[in-house]
């Protein structure tokens, strides 16, 4: 079954040029890179070329870039390094709007004795840059806000912030894991003092990433252990992950114009025909500034798991910005800061599309999705404009 694939944002296609770089080193490639004999000295080889083609894509050098096994361990590293090396510093800011690898964190932290502030998003999804300058204080560690949310695709003024908080001295850190490879970043001009990003959400393998980490930037590490990463990350290098994230960043930056006109075209296409053909829809998030391939769109008196399930039916894969699948009646975290009324909010469905998204598929979603929600409708139980008691808390 070839599904029509539109969840980008959750994960990606692993791109045929990158099965195909990685496939030698997950079969007669097999050496540790560290190892004293050529046989591993050769995939240590490849290794130290995967790192300079990494390090040239982001404009950085290679020994800022750090591999590890994915975003969330890149995030966690980040915030954890930063408030290991500043033990005198309790406090952290970040947005209400994260992906839970940066918010579980931060919570967490919390129950650490930790303080942190959570800058609020306006209807938009916008942050306010006074309240966030504001917000920063002496004892405050590290500020982390993504480079682009990946519910809405709002996309922050990341170079704003990163200069603010340098001109303030204080360190910063964005999750950039759904902006790499759809924003054009230079770290040579963008002065983040580190920056997250994961494979498999542009068309690598899962189970690798990477966290750069600025010249000079105090550092501890998280995992310890053997030597790898000049001691900053402890275990035996995923090589053929390495290899195919390198190969995927390359990819990605030698297309990225040309793929970011064509994905828009049809993100564009599949919004407009969606609000033409469906009353009481509405796009989440602000428009303006917003990656080309993502699209959330909240359709009024309907649940957004019910929508994705007579989808499914269809063999289109999608997703709902919920917080849980358990059938809560809780709305996703992003929806809820940015005051989305509730009789839309648990209607949202979110669109991501890739560089291997067809106009066929854009048809396919276009030709069933105003049925979808008409046959919903006329059965919902969302009619009134109050919402049911919420009773899960996840
Ligand atoms: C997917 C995602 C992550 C987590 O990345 P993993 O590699 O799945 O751990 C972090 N932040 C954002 C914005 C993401 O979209």
């Amino acid at each position: 079954m070839n599904p029509v694939y539109l969840d980008n944002n959750a994960t990606t296609m692993v791109a045929p040029e990158v099965v195909e770089a990685m496939l030698p080193y997950l079969g007669h490639w097999y050496g540790n890179p560290s190892s004293m004999h050529s046989f591993g000295g050769h995939v240590g080889t490849k290794l130290k070329e995967a790192r300079a083609d990494v390090a040239a894509t982001l404009g950085c050098k290679p020994e800022e870039v750090i591999f590890t096994s994915c975003g969330s361990e890149s995030d966690n590293t980040a915030i954890l390094s930063a408030l290991a090396a500043n033990p005198e510093k309790r406090h952290l800011v970040t947005t209400r709007v994260e992906h839970p690898a940066v918010l579980s964190l931060a919570k967490h932290l919390e129950e650490k004795d930790y303080e942190v502030t959570y800058l609020a998003v306006d209807e938009k999804g916008r942050l306010d840059l006074e309240e966030l300058a504001r917000s920063i204080r002496r004892d405050t560690a590290i500020v982390s806000v993504m480079y682009a949310n990946n519910e809405t695709g709002t996309i922050f003024p990341v170079p704003e912030i990163a200069a603010l908080c340098k001109a303030r001295g204080v360190l910063f850190h964005t999750d950039a894991v759904q902006a790499v490879g759809k924003v054009d970043i230079d770290l040579t001009k963008l002065p983040v003092d580190m920056l997250a990003l994961s494979g498999h959400k542009l068309h690598a393998p899962k189970g690798v990433g990477v966290l750069f980490v600025r010249q000079g930037t105090p550092f501890r590490p998280f995992l310890i252990g053997g030597h790898q990463e000049r001691g900053r990350r402890a275990g035996t290098e995923n090589t053929a992950g390495i290899i195919a994230l390198a190969a995927a960043m390359k990819l990605a930056r030698e297309n990225i114009a040309a793929e970011n006109t064509q994905v828009k075209a049809l993100r564009d296409r599949l919004e407009t025909g969606i609000l033409a053909s469906v009353p009481d829809s509405i796009v989440n998030g602000d428009l303006e500034h917003r990656l080309p391939n993502t699209s959330s769109i909240a359709f009024k008196y309907v649940e957004g798991e019910a929508i994705l399930l007579m989808l499914d039916q269809f063999g289109i894969c999608a997703s709902s910005g919920s917080a849980c699948t358990s059938g809560s009646l809780e709305p996703s975290h992003v929806l809820r800061a940015m005051g989305v009324p509730f009789t839309f909010a648990h209607g949202s469905i979110r669109f991501s599309l890739s560089r291997y998204t067809s106009e066929a598929d854009v048809d396919l979603v276009l030709e069933t999705l105003p049925g979808v929600i008409s046959t919903l409708r006329r059965m919902s139980p969302f009619r009134e404009d109050s919402p049911p008691k919420a009773n899960c808390t996840c």
